[in-house]
């Protein structure tokens, strides 16, 4: 029989060895648990500060065979570990969120269709499997096509202004099962992140008002800078949604605003990036809230202290003028009230999210205009 809660210093397992994993990892020793992170790349930014880095695929048997043995609760960071992998471990040890959560997560189809038969509001959308699928010119357009798997940070979307478009597109995309939404006309992106543990109980963060560069997470400002409507709104249909899907772990739900209407974009099972405000102004973060869920402690209390405004940094910030050169850091730091976290990846590829910074403080319009000044002086 496995203990109902795990106590410091048991081995935790991660899937994934990016910086949400290296952000559990941290959470986890602050904590005084030890992490086994499971990833393929030799240099992730979890795998460095781990306990035990197993390098190998995510479907590795002997890897997954000596996770199972060694931890005794593991979770992801990464939607697109393979659902079996997580259904495997799960045989033989505590993880959250199931096999069933993530392969919902990590399929756009399944997850739009998941929204509207749980009553869940959601914007127009066709699953496209066929050509024959692709609806005539009409209503439906213009439209994003998306490939329902492994698409992230924009990348697997076409823009589409009619059928035409839309069939060259899904050629483009080999005919892989796609998802055609209507094209929405948003007023705002904002966020939820929760935390929901195996008795049921919801600790939700507050309500993020996102806006993203090129199809990626740019700034993230928190509270969300909307009616107090929609943000209480946005609370409840977080926690209806994983309610509705027995979750148990960190969620991360996108939404659409758009008018007085939210429409949910898509969920992340996993904590996400718009989550990282919590780090520095909330009195428990989104990670130490996984670490928590998994080990069956209490949740902490999500309650935000400061207000916030994060601003993710990219590979573009060393590639500015053409030649690689370090972002001016010095500068960054010159700001008392800026929290900077990097990442410790090793190249700065464009559109690679190589670290963030936070700026927090009382006044919420203060925080933006040092965040903003901040984020001008890096390049
Ligand atoms: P990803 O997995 O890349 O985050 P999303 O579905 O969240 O994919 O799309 C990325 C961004 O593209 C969204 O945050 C939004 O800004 C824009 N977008 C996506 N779908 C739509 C839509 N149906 N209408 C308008 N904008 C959209
Ligand atoms: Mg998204």
């Amino acid at each position: 029989m496995k203990p109902s809660v795990i106590q410091p210093s048991a081995m935790l397992g991660m899937l994934g060895g990016g910086q949400l994993g290296r952000f559990f990892v941290i959470a986890a020793h602050e904590m005084g648990y030890k992490v086994t992170v499971l990833d393929p790349d030799k240099n992730s930014p979890a795998g460095m500060i781990a306990d035990v880095h197993l390098c190998a695929a995510y479907d590795d048997v002997a890897a997954l065979k000596a996770m199972a043995e060694t931890c005794q609760a593991i979770s992801t960071e990464f939607e697109n570990v393979p659902a079996q992998t997580l259904a495997t471990l799960a045989q033989s040890t505590i993880v959250h969120p199931s096999a069933e959560a993530v392969a919902i997560a990590q399929h756009r189809v399944k997850e739009k269709t998941f929204f509207k038969e749980a009553g869940l509001p959601v914007g127009p959308f066709v699953a496209i499997t066929s050509e024959a699928d692709l609806p005539a010119d009409g209503d439906m357009y213009p439209a994003v096509l998306k490939v329902a798997r492994f698409g992230y940070d924009g990348k697997g979307q076409a823009r589409v202004a009619n059928q035409a478009e839309a069939k060259a597109a899904f050629q483009n995309f080999r005919q892989e099962v796609c998802v055609l939404e209507k094209m929405l006309p948003l007023d705002l992106e904002v966020s939820v992140v929760l935390a929901r543990d195996v008795h049921g109980n919801i600790a939700a963060f507050p309500t993020a008002e996102n806006s993203h560069l090129n199809g990626i997470l740019d700034v993230s400002i928190a509270p969300a800078r909307c009616t107090e409507v929609i943000k209480a709104n946005a609370q409840e249909l977080a926690k209806k949604l994983a309610t509705k899907l027995d979750y148990v772990g960190v969620l991360g739900v996108e939404f659409f605003v758009v008018g007085n209407q939210l429409l949910i974009n898509e969920i992340a099972p996993r904590p996400h990036n718009s989550g990282h405000y919590t780090i520095d102004a909330c009195v428990t973060n989104q990670f130490e809230q996984q670490v928590r869920v998994i080990t069956g402690q209490v949740l902490g209390s999500p309650r935000q202290h400061s207000k916030a405004v994060m601003v993710n940094i990219l590979g573009n910030s060393w590639l500015y003028r053409g030649k690689q050169q370090e972002p001016a850091w010095d500068k960054a730091y010159a700001h008392g009230n800026l929290k900077m976290h990097l990442y410790g990846k090793h190249e700065p590829r464009e559109g690679r999210k190589m670290g963030h910074f936070t700026v927090i403080g009382e006044d919420a319009q203060a925080v933006l205009n040092v965040a903003k000044v901040a984020r001008s002086e890096l390049h």
